[in-house]
């Protein structure tokens, strides 16, 4: 009965609208704007290909799913779009030459999560993940076992590494052989939604950074780091340099400002102050970035530098925004949610 009235609702205006045409109208104007809250479902995922990503996720909603096949549906699209170097299919190697892959979900209603690290082989770790969380009495399974559980639930290996990826890799090796961390070698899809219902859920998936030395982990597969969902209080997700993030449980910590009545623009814009501030290198240099959905629906973003774009995906409304930007000169002072005006 729910789910039809959901359907009836959403099929008015599901992906009718990219953005712009309710701008004469205040309420709308600040729902863009993640003041007030948006209309339910709403996803919202990081960097430009979060925006299909988040469409994925509002159509498979629309159609029936559940908002955890929601979030993983937008993930698989960005896992398999080969055109992504930071994620899934196609994604950089580590510093051996073999695609490793983190993953997690987490489903707000009874904080039930999965996770896996270092996956080798498999397209779909969210999916994997997903299965760690619904078939196992785990939370996290790493490197072959995680690959072998995969296996054994029927996910077929595959061939991760591109060959534009393959001959990049070889050049690194031969010219380079250096783990620098730069700004355009790595990047995360974090999806964060909140249903109809009031509940939240979110998902995480990267191939981590460039060249990483093999087994490194990140932030992105850690819960509370690199993702993180309480259904009485909002979901935050993390990209950037997992260095950065997962040394101070930066998620939860979202999550947590937003617990103390921060919106979460203002909850993603304090933890990257606090991890600043205890870290000790100015703000620029950590190259850290934030999303988060309250339980009212009210969403922002930040980020370190220039900061970074994202999308927020609701009915009648798909749009990837500029988040806030932090910096040590003028800290905090760039508003966010500026529309972007390029499309996928
Ligand atoms: N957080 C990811 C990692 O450190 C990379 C990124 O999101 O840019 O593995």
């Amino acid at each position: 009965m729910q789910a039809c009235s959901r359907r009836g609702f959403l099929s008015t205006g599901v992906m009718a609208v990219a953005g712009g045409s309710m701008m004469s109208n205040p309420t709308a104007q600040a729902q863009q704007k993640g003041l007030i809250a948006a209309k339910k479902p709403v996803f919202v995922a990081t960097w430009n290909f979060g925006k299909p990503a988040n469409e994925a996720s509002l159509r498979r909603y629309t159609e029936g799913g559940s908002l955890l096949d929601a979030i993983e549906e937008g993930i698989r699209l960005t896992e398999a779009d080969k055109s992504n170097a930071s994620v899934g299919a196609g994604g950089k190697p580590a510093a051996n030459g073999k695609v490793q892959l983190d993953a997690c979900i987490m489903n707000g209603p009874g904080s039930k999560a999965g996770s896996v690290g270092g996956i080798e082989d498999i397209m779909h770790p969210i999916s994997v993940a997903r299965a760690v969380m619904e078939k196992t009495p785990h939370v996290m399974l790493v490197g072959e076992g995680a690959r072998a559980f995969a296996i054994d639930q029927g996910f077929a290996p595959a061939n991760l590494l591109t060959p534009e990826e393959h001959d990049a890799w070889k050049t690194w090796k031969k010219e380079n052989q250096s783990l620098e961390v730069g700004e355009d070698n790595h990047d995360t899809i974090a999806l964060v939604g909140l249903d109809g219902e009031g509940n939240l859920a979110g998902g995480c998936s990267t191939s981590g950074l460039a060249y990483k030395l093999p087994g490194r982990v990140g932030d992105s597969p850690i819960l509370g780091s690199g993702l993180y969902v309480d259904n009485e209080i909002g979901a935050a997700g993390a990209t950037g340099v997992g260095e950065n993030v997962m040394r101070f449980c930066g998620s939860f910590m979202v999550v947590e400002y937003m617990r103390q009545g921060l919106h979460p623009e203002d909850a993603c814009a304090e933890t990257i102050r606090r991890i600043a501030r205890l870290d000790g290198r100015p703000i620029e240099e950590l190259h850290i970035n934030f999303i988060a959905v309250d339980k009212q629906g009210r969403f922002g973003a930040a980020g370190t530098g220039k900061g970074f774009p994202y999308a927020v995906t609701y009915p009648g409304y798909s749009q990837v925004l500029q988040s806030k930007a932090l910096s040590q000169r003028a800290i905090g002072i760039e508003g966010g949610n500026a529309p972007i005006d390029q499309q996928p």
